[in-house]
C-alpha cells in the first residue's frame, strides 16, 4: 500500500485531539472526543486516551495481523481501560474516540468504522462507498447531560471508551484486495467537506489522490473561514485528519 496522510489541529486551539499510525499494512485513525465540561471521573484526559487507544490497537494488529477488526477493537480498548485502573470506567463521561482502521490480510482489504470518522473506499470499476456510522448524526441537538445518558447504549451511540463490547457496534466491510483501488480514513473535521460544504465522496477521493490529503485540509479551512459568523451549529474549525491509501499496483 502506498499511503499519505495529513493530521493537523486547529491554530491556537487545545492541541491535537485526532490520532494516526500507519503500519505497513494497517492505518489506525481516532478522533478524540472534546471534553465537554462534565466530570469524567478519569485523572488522564482526551489526549491520553486516544494515543494509549492508538498504541494498543497497533499493538494488536501486529502481534495477530488476521485477527477480526471487531477483536481488535474490543482487545484494544481492554488494554486501554487496563492502563488506568484507578480511574472510574463506569462514568459516561470518561475520555472517548472515534475509531477508523483498515488492515491488509492474506488477500482481504479490512474496514471498521465507530462513530463519525468514516472510511471511504474505491473499487477497480470506480464505485466509491463511504462506510458510515451513522448512530451519532441521526440524534437531535440535545444537552450534554441528555447526550452523556446515551454514550455507548444502544438507544444513542457508541464510541471507544471504557467498554469493549463498543466493537459489537462498529461498522466493517471486506472487500478482495484485488478489487480495491484507494482508500480514506477521515476524521470528522475532514469530511465536513461532504457533510456541510457540498462535496461529493468522488470529489474527494479525487482531490486525494491527485492533489494529496494537505490540499484536502487546504480546502476546509477555506470553506471554513468563509463561513458567516452565527450562520453554523458547534465549532468554526475541527481537528482534520485524512489518510489516503492507494492499493493499486503502483500502491502494492
Ligand atoms: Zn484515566
Amino acid at each position: 500500500m502506498q499511503i499519505s496522510s495529513v493530521c493537523v489541529g486547529v491554530a491556537g486551539g487545545p492541541g491535537n485531539e485526532d490520532f494516526v499510525l500507519v503500519g505497513g499494512r494497517f492505518v489506525v485513525v481516532l478522533d478524540g472526543a472534546t471534553a465537554n465540561g462534565l466530570p469524567t471521573g478519569c485523572e488522564h484526559g482526551v489526549g491520553w486516551l486516544v494515543g494509549r487507544l492508538g498504541g494498543a490497537l497497533a499493538s494488536v494488529l501486529v502481534e495477530e495481523p488476521g485477527l477480526d477488526l471487531r477483536e481488535v477493537l474490543r482487545e484494544g480498548i481492554a488494554r486501554a481501560c487496563a492502563l488506568h485502573p484507578r480511574c472510574d470506567l463506569a462514568n459516561p463521561d470518561s475520555p472517548s474516540s472515534t475509531v477508523a482502521l483498515v488492515r491488509e490480510h492474506d488477500g482481504w482489504l479490512d474496514c471498521l468504522t465507530l462513530a463519525d470518522s468514516p472510511v471511504v473506499v474505491e473499487t477497480v470499476d470506480g464505485a466509491v462507498t463511504a462506510i458510515v456510522d451513522d448512530r451519532l448524526e441521526r440524534l437531535p441537538p440535545m444537552e450534554r447531560e441528555a447526550v452523556s445518558r446515551l454514550r455507548n447504549t444502544d438507544a444513542g451511540f457508541w464510541v471507544a471508551s471504557t467498554r469493549p463490547e463498543a466493537a459489537d457496534r462498529a461498522v466493517t466491510r471486506r472487500y478482495r484486495t484485488a478489487e480495491v483501488r484507494s482508500f480514506a480514513l477521515l476524521s470528522d473535521g475532514v469530511t465536513r467537506l461532504v457533510e456541510r460544504f457540498g462535496w461529493s465522496w468522488e470529489q474527494l477521493m479525487e482531490t486525494l489522490e491527485k492533489q494529496g490529503p494537505g490540499e484536502v485540509v487546504r480546502a476546509v479551512r477555506e470553506a471554513e473561514l468563509a463561513m458567516s459568523e452565527g450562520g453554523f451549529l458547534g465549532k468554526r474549525h475541527d481537528d482534520a485528519t485524512a489518510v489516503f491509501g492507494l492499493a493499486g499496483p503502483a500502491g502494492r
